[in-house]
């Protein structure tokens, strides 16, 4: 199709720059002058998966090889979608415009459940078989990374390999290893047994699964010389690792539209329900001075105006103090704002709240995630009533008027006198503001709680753990609101039937890629947006399947039960997960990385936080 003709159909759309293409910062690359053409795909919108550091990353050190062209895809929107089916359009990369079906790679990035069936829906557009067995030839091989990978079963019939882990290394080894294997022309089959010889790589098809009478698993099997335990790849010195210089800057507007510069992986914390925490240990920290330059050579090649430090924690940064200042030495003088998300109410001294002051004035966010303080203590969660409320007047004292909560609901051992918790501890802010002898005057305080739905996922000490129903999300969901008696609170919840869905996908094993399958014929894609979820659907997709969701959610699993991702390796061991399981039920908290080690088994790579002296 010519440009004009392409033009003239994007014209029938909501946002024709999410397909457009031709951004700053975009890379285009004689496609005959490169060996492997990789499609980077993200399976959501333009505006969500342009706004994720992993594919600029990955887009970037793919590009930065003469021999690959990486481009961009993302899942088009339902109007455009309509308007590719009824024009023959199979899906695109968004640099080329070429079909993404003759590329050498296609390549998920599945950062969360709810996107499954836009993987599906994106291979179908493509033209391609959706399960890996039907796909019998070398290329494309469909890949995918991410978090989700942590237990890939539930798409693993879709999906070719897997990487666990960070990609920076282990894609790349991939690639050189398929550039050999299709120089001395060899099939599918031959290079995926190759590929599970690379650590960090996981090649579904090369184990069988079988199942006890009660649905459990009995065994899992590899064949063809396949490792028995797959173990996650890190990048050991984050100062040595690859970070790019420069990002696609986007026409339309996009979730995060700044530079985002990361400051470390992993988390000291060990909130217990917190998968991220605990599947990227062990910390690693970029120096302030890496930091620094990076931000500031990325601020100078897109022009953005603001920088994001990203990472989990950022006020755990040891270097904090010394990079706000090496940042502030320059991003004032070129009008570069900076902003810090993701901040403990712990850690959040007096110097560094001063420090934010001047940097911008906006709304305070914190995570307390539970209501009381006999909750926070089994979560892990080692912020106190007290510290919230001091870093509250603090805050108000410096002219903050607006305090955000994050909470959750349906933790394990939750009572409806912690929902109360959550309740009283907004009103005790509130409370706190109108007792400042010297508050601002005319000024009202607005306290925003949003809660969200626990949901238990791997690798967490929480993974054995039941997910309280979709009825019973709802009953808490109205106590709470009922527990709320003053306009300065308001209320946002998450959508119980998604959080539903999400936890039996997140703890799920093969069986479900039928579900998958089913709902995605029924027509579900985009689920995690309320205006396209559809629960009857997948219900209906559940039903056909003969597959309960019960079984995968809401049930107490035994510690001796071989979970789906038992064979996949991310560092943390399940003695120290069962350790931690039971530590919380006693409603005790666990001392972070810095304090002591507790022997989570992260160490056995060698680097970060586990071999800095305490
Ligand atoms: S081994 Fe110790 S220091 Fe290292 S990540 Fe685990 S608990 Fe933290």
């Amino acid at each position: 199709m010519d440009t004009q003709q392409f033009e003239k159909l994007l014209l029938q759309v909501q946002k024709p720059g999410r397909y457009s293409g031709g951004e700053s910062g975009s890379i285009i690359k004689d496609k005959e002058k490169v060996d492997v053409r990789f499609a980077f795909c993200f399976p959501d919108t333009y505006e969500i998966g342009m706004s994720h550091l992993g594919m600029k990353i990955l887009y970037s050190l793919f590009n930065s090889r003469e021999d690959i062209w990486c481009e961009r895809v993302f899942a088009p929107w339902t109007d455009f979608e309509a308007v590719m089916r009824e024009n023959n359009i199979p899906l695109f990369a968004l640099e080329s415009r070429d079909a993404i079906k003759d590329f050498d790679f296609i390549g998920f990035t599945l950062q969360y459940e709810m996107a499954y069936t836009n993987v599906l829906n994106m291979l179908d557009l493509a033209g391609l078989p959706l399960k890996s067995a039907d796909r019998t030839s070398l290329s494309p091989l469909v890949v995918a990374g991410g978090p989700c990978v942590c237990n890939p079963e539930p798409i693993a019939d879709f999906i070719d390999l897997f990487f666990l882990g960070e990609g920076e290394e282990v894609d790349l080894e991939i690639i050189d290893l398929y550039k050999e294997h299709k120089k001395k022309g060899s099939t599918k089959e031959e290079f995926l047994r190759a590929a599970a010889k690379i650590e960090g790589v996981y090649v579904p098809s090369l184990y069988d699964i079988e199942y006890n009478e009660d649905n459990t698993i009995k065994s899992v099997t590899p064949k063809n010389g396949a490792p028995a335990v797959i173990s996650k790849r890190i990048i050991k010195d984050m100062d040595k690792c690859y970070y790019p210089d420069n990002f696609v800057v986007p026409y339309i507007e996009i979730v995060h539209d700044r530079v985002v510069q990361e400051v470390f992986r992993g988390c000291i914390r060990g909130c217990r329900f917190c998968q991220a925490g605990f599947i990227y240990r062990p910390v690693r920290e970029k120096s302030s001075d890496t930091v620094n330059r990076q931000a500031r050579a990325l601020c100078e090649n897109t022009g953005y105006d603001e920088i994001s430090l990203s990472s989990l924690s950022t006020s755990d940064y040891r270097e904090i103090e010394p990079l706000l200042n090496k940042l502030l030495g320059w991003t004032e003088k070129s009008y570069v704002s900076l902003a810090l998300p993701s901040l403990r109410i712990d850690n959040f001294s007096d110097e560094l709240l001063d420090k934010i002051k001047h940097i911008r004035k906006s709304g305070l966010t914190f995570a307390p995630e539970a209501g009381t303080q006999r909750l926070r203590d089994v979560i892990n969660k080692n912020v106190t009533e007290e510290e919230i409320l001091n870093t509250c007047r603090t805050a108000f004292e410096g002219g903050y008027t607006a305090v955000k909560l994050y909470f959750m609901l349906g933790l394990p051992t939750e009572t409806d006198e912690d929902l109360k918790g959550i309740a009283d501890l907004g009103q005790k802010i509130v409370n706190e503001f109108y007792s400042m002898p010297n508050k601002p005057k005319g000024k009202s305080v607005s306290v925003s709680i949003s809660v969200s739905t626990f949901v238990p996922k791997p690798f967490t000490p929480f993974q054995f753990e039941p997910q309280i129903t979709k009825e019973e999300i709802h009953r808490r969901q109205e106590y709470l609101k009922s527990c709320i008696t003053t306009r300065k609170i308001s209320l946002s919840y998450h959508d119980s039937a998604t959080s539903s869905l999400e936890g039996v996908f997140a703890r799920g094993d093969r069986r479900l890629g039928a579900v998958i399958e089913l709902a995605y014929k029924n027509g579900c894609t985009f689920d995690s947006w309320t205006e396209c979820f559809d629960d009857e659907k997948w219900k209906k997709a559940f039903e056909d399947a003969g597959v309960s969701p019960e079984f995968y959610a809401n049930r107490l699993r035994d510690y001796s039960e071989i979970n789906p991702w038992d064979h996949l390796d991310y560092g943390v061991t399940k003695k120290f997960l069962i350790k931690e399981n039971e530590t919380a039920h006693n409603e005790k908290t666990t001392p972070n990385c810095r304090e002591k080690c507790s022997a989570c088994g992260a160490a056995c790579y060698g680097e970060g936080v586990c071999f800095e002296k305490r």
